[in-house]
């Protein structure tokens, strides 16, 4: 492994980090929340509910059955109400039963000096006070005081006085530290023993991944990757699985080709020279003939040559598409034109309407010629290649059929890879590099045409590609380049 692999965190330490922090911020969020905020919290709520009261009271202060509301409210929130006149007389006053309190202590004219007191401080005034009255287990409670001085529809003036025992909450934050501390240690014990397994789940696989991974690049093509712990390793592994057995593929089919192509171009360079030979030593054998041997020879490597630029370049999709709308129909035509010197061999087409594609003339004919080359070469004795067009759906099918021995059912994916023979011993001498088809695929995929084959072993094969028809817009396109083509190549200059 590089140094600079080593880089970055161990995914184990990652995940036992990530749980850390995250239980850190849990026990930050409850000990604050439960603890520090207590207090304040419950305060402030006690607060509001003292302040709704007073609202609640200041709507009613003319209704009939003030005291009685007074008193239910009194009742259901625990807490000490008086409504009383500017002179400090009552008008009702409740506490719930069995509380000692602030206001009942107050005389009349305590609570006159108050009502003053309010209502020069703005017509309210809030206080927290220790209470004087103990608690419960002996604590000492906080009361608050609540005063407010409204003015009734009918323009009297009412001074509304609430009082609310804010109960200690120290024994509830010391029965909440203890299990506060429980459920820490808790989660701290459950985080840690779930990251170590969470970690060993998704750790271990990866490591062993990267491990097989390192033979890979090493060419260890045969590794095998095992999955494991969670889906997406699982799924890693079957990538990294196919993509070792395709390395492997490849590299099986680099050696082959290694092995065919300097075979392929031995066997026409010994030709060649052992011709080139005989006809400088003896000047007899400088015959027409052996001069068209030669000239084969040389067609064969160039051929050969010719074949390994054009898939590299495709492949490496270093070639455009020059597409032009064209007659297809008319170009199978002139295709087999060509193949008349072959005397022996026949090459029906049967074919309705001429008609027209929008594609790359030059290589679909290279598609045309790979196919029927590739027909004669393993046609059957009756020496016919036939050629069928039929237009379907938009799209026209060629389809080219000899009467061979056919290609094996599961051969029939290989053949379009590249370097492919079925049969590797026979025929290498006449017989192409394996290229042919897989180049047809490459020129089909780029026109974005479908393909096939049908073939049945011992009556032989039916290669076949669709292109689309022409559209009325392609056409038209077609029709405007190629006008201005003509003008341009009449005098050399461009007209509009
Ligand atoms: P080659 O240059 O060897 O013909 P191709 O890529 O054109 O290479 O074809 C790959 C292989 O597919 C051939 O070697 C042959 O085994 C098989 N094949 C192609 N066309 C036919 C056919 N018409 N009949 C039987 N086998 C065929």
């Amino acid at each position: 492994m590089k140094a600079g692999n080593r880089r970055g965190m161990r995914i184990r330490w990652q995940i036992a980090l990530g749980f850390g922090v995250f239980i850190l911020v849990i026990a930050v969020l409850l000990w604050g929340m439960q603890i520090a905020l207590l207090g304040p919290f419950y305060r402030a709520i006690k607060q509001t509910e003292v302040l709704r009261t007073a609202d609640s009271i200041e709507r009613r202060l003319e209704d009939d059955d003030l005291d009685e509301q007074v008193r239910t409210l009194s009742n259901d929130l625990g807490l000490v109400i008086l409504v009383c006149d500017e002179f400090g007389i009552r008008y009702s006053a409740w506490k719930p039963t069995q509380r000692d309190c602030i206001i009942e202590s107050m005389d009349r004219f305590s609570l006159r000096s108050l009502f003053s007191e309010v209502n020069l401080n703005g017509g309210s005034q809030l206080g927290v006070y220790a209470s004087p009255f103990s608690y419960g287990d002996g604590g000492r409670s906080q009361v608050i005081l609540y005063a407010r001085v409204a003015r009734t529809a009918s323009g009297y003036n009412r001074m509304i006085l609430i009082e609310s025992e804010i109960t200690p909450v120290d024994a509830v934050v010391d029965t909440l530290r203890v299990q506060l501390l429980c459920v820490t240690g808790i989660m701290v014990v459950l985080g840690s023993v779930l990251a170590f397994f969470i970690a060993r789940r998704i750790a271990r696989p990866v490591a062993r991944v990267n491990e097989s991974a390192k033979e890979l690049a090493q060419g260890n093509y045969g590794i095998r990757f095992a999955g494991g712990g969670s889906r997406e390793v699982g799924e890693l592994a079957q990538t990294l699985n196919f993509a070792a057995q395709e390395l492997s593929k490849t590299e099986g089919l680099r050696r082959e080709l290694l092995a065919n192509v300097s075979h392929d171009l031995r066997t026409p360079l010994t030709m060649i020279q052992g011709y080139a030979e005989v006809m400088r030593d003896l000047p007899g054998e400088n015959t027409p003939e052996n001069v068209q041997i030669i000239i084969d020879e040389t067609q064969r490597l160039t051929d050969l040559v010719n074949d390994l630029l054009d898939l590299s370049k495709l492949e490496a999709g270093a070639v455009a598409l020059n597409r032009t709308r064209f007659d297809l129909t008319e170009s199978v035509r002139t295709i087999l034109a060509r193949y008349d010197k072959l005397a022996d061999y026949s090459f029906p087409f049967v074919a309705g309407e001429d008609v027209y594609v929008y594609a790359d003339e030059l290589k679909i004919s290279q598609v045309i010629y790979n196919l029927v080359n590739n027909a004669v070469t393993y046609c059957g004795a009756d020496k016919t290649v036939t050629l069928r067009q039929t237009v379907q759906g938009g799209a026209v099918r060629i389809s080219v059929s000899d009467t061979g021995e056919g290609i094996p059912a599961d051969r029939l994916q290989d053949i379009w890879e590249r370097y492919y023979k079925v049969d590797k011993e026979h025929k290498r001498a006449q017989v192409g590099t394996g290229l042919g088809l897989s180049i047809v695929r490459n020129i089909l995929e780029m026109h974005g045409g479908a393909y096939g084959v049908e073939s049945v072993l011992g009556q032989g094969s039916t290669f076949w590609f669709e292109l689309p028809l022409a559209t009325a817009g392609e056409m038209a396109y077609n029709e405007s380049t190629s006008a201005i083509q003509r003008s341009f190549e009449n005098d050399g200059k461009l007209h509009p």
